[in-house]
């Protein structure tokens, strides 16, 4: 996770401490390259908080640590899963130019429940951003995800999913929304093993070329696995 621990949002299901965050530090990419090259990593997920505190909202943080991963040679595969940028079209710019291998933007859950979940948040600027990377660069592939758990209806499930079909997002994840403490939301329902089958299968016949769905899902489950499983495919 870049550009610090602080975020500048406060949603409602999300652990990240809030607060003012400190500015980004421009030695940041070359250790993150630097820890990549230690551990010996092929694929890396790069996310940040959202720093709507920062004229850019921290995409050039993004790019720069994009290209210094890509840099080193060994890295497959560069997933950087990012805020929405305040629907900031020249700050996905930036990190749609420097090339990563997904971009994944999640819209965490159905647009009735973004007052009351994810109050900065817009649902429609966050699908429009899903869209305009898909359509800016050939070749990039998109990804998002949604917790489930969290009050939603299934017909607004399907309806989300249908979204990201139509903005030609490649990959989605769905998992339990599990609370971090009592003063997050709370859990509405825990879904049955059986429910994340029926949307595994349902994703895949809406023409996902990749999804995870299950309990234990999160946006970075099995992130490289997903994105393998559809080289063989294309
Ligand atoms: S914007 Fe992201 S990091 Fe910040 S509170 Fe919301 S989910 Fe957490």
């Amino acid at each position: 996770m870049i550009l610090g621990n602080i975020c500048t949002r406060n949603c409602a299901f999300c652990g990240v401490a809030r607060g003012k965050p400190a500015p980004p530090d421009p030695t940041e990419p070359e250790r993150i390259a630097a820890a990549a090259r230690e551990l010996g990593l092929s694929y890396v997920v790069v996310t940040s908080v959202t720093r709507d505190d920062l004229p850019d909202g921290g995409s050039a943080q993004f790019a720069e640590t994009i290209r210094a991963l890509k840099e080193l040679g060994a890295i497959e595969g560069v997933e950087v899963l990012i805020p929405d940028f305040k629907g900031s079209p020249s700050s996905l710019n930036k990190v749609v130019q420097a090339h990563p291998t997904v971009l994944n933007h999640n819209l965490e859950t159905v647009p009735r429940l973004y007052p009351e979940i994810r109050p900065q948040a817009n649902y429609r600027r966050s699908l429009e951003l899903l869209g305009r990377a898909k359509s800016s660069a050939q070749g990039l592939l998109t990804k998002s995800g949604l917790m489930l758990g969290l009050g939603e209806r299934e017909e607004e499930v399907v309806a989300v999913l249908e979204d990201l079909r139509q903005v030609g997002c490649d990959f989605v994840t769905l998992g339990q929304y599990l609370r971090p403490s009592l003063g997050h939301h709370p859990v509405v329902r825990y879904l049955t093993p059986e429910e994340f089958s029926h949307y595994q299968d349902l994703g895949q016949r809406m023409g996902f070329r990749g999804v995870a769905s299950g309990p234990l899902v999160r946006s970075s489950f099995s992130a490289e696995g997903l994105w393998k499983s559809t080289r063989v495919k294309t």
